[in-house]
């Protein structure tokens, strides 16, 4: 369950970070999809560099596995820059982030992950430093004390957060430049794997990469994944030293192996539903609830969960907590 498990979850593993190195775009042309997000990028971009000035602040919400890492990186090789990353829980102490802030030079571009999660301390200092790149901070106690004011090099902060809800308004506020990711179309995500198919020395036919797409639930990242399960399928039946080529029929064995349906829903998505209806009678349940049932945490059903089952249409949000749809019930295998 665990190992399976995995495989659908959005959240990055180690495995993924390795790969991800390997296959992820480098240029804003080789972003794929989210076609409205990549287009303001570029304007912002082009109007940056011909001003001579750092790039606005720019914030990206959405599910995790999208791309908001990967643009931000983008960003900072389209724009020549260095690329600092940290995330809100890595950042424990205001002064931690002093010496984040303080190492910037003009035009870096720091990116925070999970910006939702930073400390409110921490928070505090980022206002002024986003606003007029000037951090005060207090040395020395008591008598003694004083404030120091330091001025910072321009730099473009980029923050990424799975639950812009969570952020504080004045923090947001302080962004020039908000975007939403929204899930991918299996259209730009087979392309998404045709592409990470050719850097891992692997060809995939049309059809094959379509249904791979399909069962990703709209995340570039678990597209990934599953190609390089896929991979390891295909190079078993071409066999030793011959390379790996993949086909509708491998793909559709693989997914069965890993208990991925064709809706993309793997074993603990299914789960999810099947509590919500056999021990909540079909909801409405909240959340905590939900993830005390099933012994996972809160953060893990509403990030990585949730999302997905609302968009698919298996899942309804009502005043009183989630419930599943007839679709989901049919789904199941129980009538709606
Ligand atoms: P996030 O930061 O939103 O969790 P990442 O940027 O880490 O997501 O992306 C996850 C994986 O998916 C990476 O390996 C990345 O290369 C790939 N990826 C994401 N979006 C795209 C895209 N639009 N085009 C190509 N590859 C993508």
């Amino acid at each position: 369950m665990e190992e399976l498990k995995k495989i659908v979850l959005n959240q990055e593993t180690e495995e993924d970070r390795v790969t991800s190195l390997s296959v992820r775009p480098e240029r804003l042309a080789d972003f794929i999809g989210q076609k409205d997000l990549v287009a303001n990028i570029r304007v912002a971009i082009e109007a940056a560099k011909q001003r001579k000035e750092p790039l606005e602040h720019m914030l990206f919400s959405g599910p995790p596995g999208l791309g908001k890492t990967s643009l931000a990186h983008i960003i900072a090789h389209e724009m020549q820059s260095r690329l600092t990353y940290t995330s809100g829980p890595a950042i424990q102490r205001a002064g931690d982030f002093i010496g984040i802030l303080t190492n910037l030079e003009q035009g870096d571009i720091l990116f925070i992950d999970e910006i939702h999660r930073l400390a409110k301390s921490v928070e505090e200092f980022l206002y002024p430093a986003m606003e007029s790149f000037k951090i005060d901070f207090i040395v020395d106690k008591g008598p003694y004390a004083k404030t120091i004011n330091f001025n910072l090099k321009p730099f473009t902060l980029i923050g990424a957060t799975t639950r812009s809800g969570l952020l504080a308004s004045p923090l947001r506020d302080r962004f020039g430049i908000l975007h939403h990711m929204d899930f991918y179309e299996p259209e730009d995500l087979s392309t998404i794997i045709i592409i990470a198919a050719a850097k891992l020395g692997v060809s995939v036919e049309m059809d094959a990469a379509l249904e791979i797409a399909r069962r990703s639930r709209g995340t570039p990242r678990i597209s990934i994944r599953l190609l390089k399960r896929v991979r390891d399928f295909a190079q078993l039946a071409a066999g030793p030293g011959r390379p790996a080529h993949i086909e509708l029929p491998v793909v559709l064995t693989a997914m069965d192996r890993l208990k991925v349906d064709a809706e993309g829903m793997d074993e603990f998505a299914r789960k999810t539903m099947r509590v919500i209806l056999d021990t909540y009678q079909g909801g409405p349940v909240g959340i905590e609830a939900l993830a005390a049932t099933l012994n996972e945490e809160v953060d893990t059903i509403a990030d990585v969960v949730e999302p997905y089952l609302l968009k698919a249409g298996f899942l309804r949000r009502t005043s009183r907590g989630r419930e599943l749809t007839d679709r989901a019930r049919r789904h199941l295998g129980v009538s709606g």
